[in-house]
């Protein structure tokens, strides 16, 4: 699905991802772990050219995306993208936050999208607040939306940066159910997440990155019952 060679991405003079190379199934589930600051929002942000690679490239379904030639809006339309802070448009009311981009980028006309939304709304458990603003939903209720938002495109890959941690305990919960019912549906997935547990448990491969490097690549065994890398260890023993 995706292909990441010799990536590396700087900020000025500061190295943030250092010849990151990556290969993802379609179907799988990535998550990534890892210190703060140590690269992955930017790595997800370079899968999808919200941030530009300094070098190397990605190759999403067969489009090198840092190719000039490559349509980047039409190839970004395939990637869902789901953040920390939700970034609902405060203005629009949910079933709005969800139509507005199917419909301006003439996926499907009104109807059609409206009718997906309601579909989508329904399966994260919200359709009674179609016509509610952001600012009347709790945090785990803005996220399901803005989920269901990125699912509005059809996307066939869905990149996850840190998606219940703005949220309150007590509603993580019911956004990991969200992604863990997109996972059974086979749906490729990349997740930043702090969520052990939840890691765990959905995981076909974890990453464990620090400093911009790759330093674990494998089964959530591997990774987190015999990280070989001492920095891993570490990072482990303080969450675990
Ligand atoms: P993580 O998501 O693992 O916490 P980030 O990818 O957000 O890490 O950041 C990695 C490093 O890159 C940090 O040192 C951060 O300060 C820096 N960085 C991220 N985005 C920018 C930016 N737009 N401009 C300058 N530095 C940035
Ligand atoms: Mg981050």
């Amino acid at each position: 699905m995706i292909t990441i060679k010799n990536l590396g991405k700087s900020f000025g003079t500061v190295e943030v991802l250092k010849n990151i190379n990556l290969e993802i199934d379609k179907g799988q589930i990535t998550v990534i772990l890892g210190p703060s600051g140590s690269g992955k929002s930017t790595l997800l942000r370079c899968m999808n050219l919200l941030e530009v690679p300094t070098s190397g490239e990605v190759i999403f379904e067969g489009y090198n995306l840092v190719d000039k030639k490559t349509n980047i809006d039409s190839v970004r339309q395939k990637i869902g993208m789901v953040f920390q802070n939700f970034n609902l448009f405060p203005h629009k009311t949910i079933v709005e936050n969800i139509t507005l981009a199917p419909v301006k980028l003439k996926k499907m006309n009104k109807e059609e999208a409206n009718k997906k939304a309601k579909y989508l709304l329904e399966r994260v458990g919200l359709l009674d607040k179609k016509d509610s603003y952001p600012s009347q939903l709790s945090g785990g209720q803005k996220q399901r939306v803005a989920i269901a938002r990125a699912l509005a495109l059809q996307p066939d890959m869905m990149l996850f940066d840190e998606p219940t941690s703005a949220l309150d305990p007590e509603m993580v919960k019911e956004v990991l159910d969200v992604i863990k019912e997109l996972a059974k549906d086979g749906m490729t997935m990349v997740i930043v997440t702090h969520e052990m547990g939840f890691a765990k448990e959905i995981a076909d491969r974890v990453i464990f990155m620090d400093e911009g490097v790759i330093l674990e690549d494998g089964s959530p065994e591997d990774v987190f019952i015999n990280p070989s890398n001492k920095r891993a260890i570490e990072f482990f023993d303080k969450i675990l």
